[in-house]
């Protein structure tokens, strides 16, 4: 099944911080993904899991967890990553701009 998009609605996994407050159990050792105030590096990954393109549930883990199930929904995306590589091409955008308006400022001098 595709979307109008024409992406293919398959699982995926990202990873996220364990909120304070949040409960979820993990698929891999079913123990609860709870918040520790002393571990605020914990992460945990969710995977919206689909099968023949349908969603048919999401499935939490230990950050740690879902290496050691073998990356089970393909390899976990961090939320974080992708937020820079936003900036990064914010930022190289911005770069053309000035370059662009020096080029036009240099053009306009002559
Ligand atoms: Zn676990």
């Amino acid at each position: 099944m595709k979307t109008e998009q024409g992406l293919e609605l398959k699982s995926r996994a990202v990873i996220r911080d364990i909120e304070p407050g949040g409960y979820a159990e993990c698929s891999h050792c079913n123990q609860s993904i709870k918040f520790q105030a002393k571990c605020r590096e914990l992460k945990q990954v969710i995977c919206n899991v689909y099968r023949k393109g349908t969603w048919i549930r999401v499935d939490h883990y230990h950050g740690e967890c879902y290496s050691l199930a073998g990356d089970p929904h393909g390899k976990a995306e961090a939320t974080q990553s992708l937020r820079a590589k936003f900036t990064r091409a914010a930022n190289s955008r911005a770069k053309q701009i000035t370059r662009d308006e020096q080029l036009a400022k240099e053009l306009t001098a002559v």
